[in-house]
């Protein structure tokens, strides 16, 4: 799946993926509930509520805890793939955590504590996005502190050391640079698999796993050619004790055994109250998967869940992304308990229904509109439960499964979290980006009002209808723009989006409330482009990435072109530079016209003109505001990352019978991981 992973710098605009609006909801939460707990090193957590919860049954509620609980069973699965260490440095961690005797208020104990909530954040010793080791802003002095003043028996010293040993061995694992400074080697000139720090091979090199697979793919006499299965997806590979290269499943009695045991467990109850049949038989193939390891049936599963669109409980849950192995193969696992979000999803529905309208009335030359059209619907889901790798780092949108032959012949789903992207829009409006960078009180008031609304309908309008607007010229094909295909391709889907919403037709079918909400949109989008998104370039750095380069290329040209009638203006203030928008029917005519221009280098396939209009607008960075930028950001302190706690489950009943599942939104993050570990450590 392509996950659509959140750097939560800016008060940025478009994340670059499909996302839901939530009518009224800001009202509703935003000045009660508080979304952002805990901030630490680049990190930021938060919690998302789960909206509509009231509305489910209780025999849907039953599903979403059930499912809830495998989701949590997984998790010192994850703990262990991203490292053969990390389970011990955990608990070596924990015990610390809950026992240390000594002072607790102090620098030291406080920049404990940070190393120990990056690790959970991480789960593990490396950090989720770089992939490089961190380590503890103490002395091994003090480490040494805190392992001699806390319960000695419950660290986890193996049989054969002593405790001496046991501490000499932990402290070296975290602090000692040369052991796993990686998890994920990428420099190809060096044995990628010996190189990496993710326990997915052991005593073998790159060349012998490489080879292990070409002679099993070759010998392998039921394969199907049209139908491949994810060979070695969910294996360790190691070598047997004659020196042979084995691989070692992932499954009940297998590796990591006892906690898919529970995984299966939490399944089999999940399974007596699903929705339909469909359902319960993806459900209890998902447990012969598991039981069996077997790839085929894994296959046999997601053709099965994948064409379950009926019901409103859905999840992932297994065995899935492959991005942590440097060799492409090994899957992480991973879960997400969701329910469909209705209401965002009629919007979806109505877009895309509408799509040959829209194609119909776009403002490009009519030779390269589409006779007939036909719109994406992509599914909204509320998120209830996070675990394993989405925990709590998470995606905001998921588009699965994987194996490319099941989603050519059997679909593919593709969702986007609202509840997920509703946390991070609250948590960035108050994060102080608007306060210091919006022209006035009134572009804040816009954004405070439509801004959310506003943006994830550009978004759906972008994905739903803007990449399959238009068509090619008769033996033109994509490749022709070569490098500047990507940018090109965004910009033209932005522009479609841009163009439309501001059109009528968007209070026709009700998807914006107000003439004016548009505004929120068009302001940010330019802001974003001219400057926000600079913060996330190195000072005298080019632009480089495809979708920043449409954005810079969008703003940078409507400035210039609209420089005439004074469209946007570059206003200053104290000694600081402002984006101020003056005429909003006029830039809406400049993004007309400039989608008309870029749909022509597309279907024309002209990559002289795409180079020119690339290299033009969208990949130079005028230095002195790229500084001012940068300089104006450092002091707000915002935290790049994000990632979230789960909410909790109350189970009410009378007598022996469920009468209610209540949820909960608890506030700590410490004390869910160290809840957690208590309660769902199942690995030695
Ligand atoms: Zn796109």
């Amino acid at each position: 799946m392509k996950k659509n992973v959140v750097i939560m710098f800016l008060g940025l605009a478009l994340l670059g993926m499909a996302c839901q609006s939530q009518k009224n909801k800001e009202e509703k939460n935003s000045e009660t509930f508080q979304y952002v707990i805990d901030r630490f090193a680049d990190i930021e957590i938060m919690r998302y509520q789960v909206d509509n919860w009231d509305k489910l049954s209780l025999q849907q509620k039953e599903l979403i805890y059930y499912l809830s609980e495998a989701a949590r069973c997984g998790r010192d699965i994850i703990f262990d793939q991203n490292g053969k260490y990390n389970l011990t440095v955990k608990r070596t961690l924990e015990n610390i955590v809950n026992t240390y005797s000594g002072d607790k208020n102090d620098d030291n104990w406080k920049a404990f504590m940070v190393y120990v909530k990056r690790f959970w954040f991480s789960n593990g010793m490396h950090h989720h996005y770089s992939n490089a080791k961190f380590y503890p802003e103490i002395s091994t002095d003090y480490f040494e502190n805190l392992l001699n003043n806390s319960s000695e028996n419950d660290f986890p010293v193996a049989t054969n050391q002593s405790f001496g040993d046991f501490k000499k061995w932990v402290t070296d694992i975290i602090f000692n640079e040369n052991i796993e400074p990686l998890k994920i080697c990428q420099d190809v000139k060096k044995d990628l698999v010996t190189n990496s720090a993710v326990n997915f091979y052991e005593n073998v090199t790159q060349k012998e796993v490489e080879k292990y697979y070409a002679d099993l793919k070759k010998n392998d006499i039921n394969a199907n050619k049209e139908e491949p299965i994810s060979y070695g997806l969910n294996t360790k590979v190691t070598k047997d004790k004659d020196g042979r290269v084995v691989e070692l499943p992932w499954k009940v009695g297998g590796l990591y055994g006892p906690a898919i045991e529970k995984i299966v467990y939490w399944l089999e109850k999940a399974s007596t109250v699903a929705e339909n049949e469909e359902q319960k038989n993806h459900i209890l193939k998902l447990i012969e998967y598991y039981t069996s390891g077997d790839l085929k049936t894994w296959d046999d599963y997601n053709i099965l869940w994948v064409k379950d669109v009926n019901s409103l409980v859905d999840y992932v849950n297994g065995f899935i992304e492959v991005y942590t192995d440097p060799l492409g193969q090994k899957a992480t696992w991973e879960a997400v308990v969701n329910f469909k979000d209705l209401e965002n999803n009629k919007r979806t529905e109505l877009i895309s229904e509408n799509a040959q309208w829209f194609e119909d009335n776009s403002p490009i030359d009519a030779i390269y509109k589409k006779k007939e059209v036909k719109g994406v619907m992509a599914k909204v889901i509320t998120v209830a439960q996070l675990g394993g790798e989405c925990y709590p780092a998470t995606p905001i949108g998921i588009n699965l499964p994987n194996a490319n032959w099941i989603r050519k012949h059997h679909g593919s789903k593709s969702v986007t979290m609202s509840n997920i992207m509703y946390a991070y829009h609250q948590a960035r409006m108050k994060n102080g980006s608007a306060q210091e960078f919006y022209y006035s009180e009134k572009e804040i008031e816009l954004a405070k009002k439509y801004g959310y609304e506003a943006d994830n309908l550009q978004v759906d309008l972008h994905e739903c209808l803007g990449h399959g607007s238009g068509q090619m010229l008769p033996g033109i094909e994509d490749g022709m723009l070569k490098n500047y295909h990507s940018p090109i391709e965004e910009t033209r889907a932005d522009l479609f989006s841009l163009y439309y919403i501001a059109d009528d037709k968007m209070l026709e079918l009700n998807l914006l409330p107000d003439p004016e909400a548009y505004k929120a949109c068009y302001y940010k989008y330019i802001l974003n482009g001219m400057m926000l998104q600079l913060n996330r370039i190195n000072l005298g750095d080019d632009i480089s990435q495809a979708h920043m380069r449409n954005r810079a290329l969008i703003a940078n040209w409507c400035y210039e072109n609209g420089l005439e009638k004074n469209v946007i203006e570059k206003v200053m203030k104290n000694g600081k530079t402002y984006i101020k928008i003056n005429d909003y029917v006029e830039l809406r005519k400049l993004f007309a016209q400039l989608l008309a221009e870029i749909q022509k280098i597309k279907s024309t396939g002209d990559y002289e003109a795409a180079r020119k209009i690339v290299e033009t607008y969208g990949v130079k960075i005028d230095y002195d505001i790229h500084k001012e930028v940068k300089e104006r950001f450092a002091p707000l302190n915002i935290a790049p990352y994000g990632g979230f706690i789960n909410p909790e489950f109350k189970i009410v009943k009378k007598g022996d019978k469920i009468v209610d599942i209540q949820i909960e939104y608890p506030n700590d993050y410490t004390q869910q991981m160290l809840e957690y570990s208590k309660k769902y450590s199942y690995l030695p």
